[in-house]
């Protein structure tokens, strides 16, 4: 857990979140400002940066938030329909919570 970090307080559950799922390396919650008619958030429990921080050893778990959100779209009937996954990273990209996640 990294200190002030907003998704690792929800992921530890010290701030609340609508949770949409959680398994031992991931935690998914609604978007507080949605921009979408679903918006959710898919972060690692294990704190990252930005995808440049991810490393050789994160592959499989990155795969797995994506997997999470077709998972998430199908449970919501819109997976055929279609969804749209998207990662920020950098501020000139508009990330603004620096631990890594999938919308
Ligand atoms: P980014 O701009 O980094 O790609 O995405 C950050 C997202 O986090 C934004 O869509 C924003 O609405 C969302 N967000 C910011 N603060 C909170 C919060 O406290 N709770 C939740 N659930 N989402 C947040
Ligand atoms: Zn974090």
């Amino acid at each position: 857990m990294e200190e002030d970090c907003l998704f690792c307080k929800i992921v530890a559950g010290d701030i609340p979140a609508t949770l949409v799922h959680a398994d031992d390396r991931a935690v998914a919650f609604e978007d507080i400002n949605p921009q979408a008619p679903h918006h959710v958030l898919i972060v690692p429990r294990e704190h990252m940066d930005s995808l440049n921080d991810v490393s050789k050893g994160d592959e499989s778990l990155v795969g797995h938030l994506f997997r999470i959100a077709a998972q998430i779209a199908d449970q919501r009937g819109i997976g055929d329909a279609g969804f749209r996954t998207v990662i920020n990273t950098g501020p000139e990209a508009g990330q603004s919570v620096p631990h890594v996640h999938v919308h």
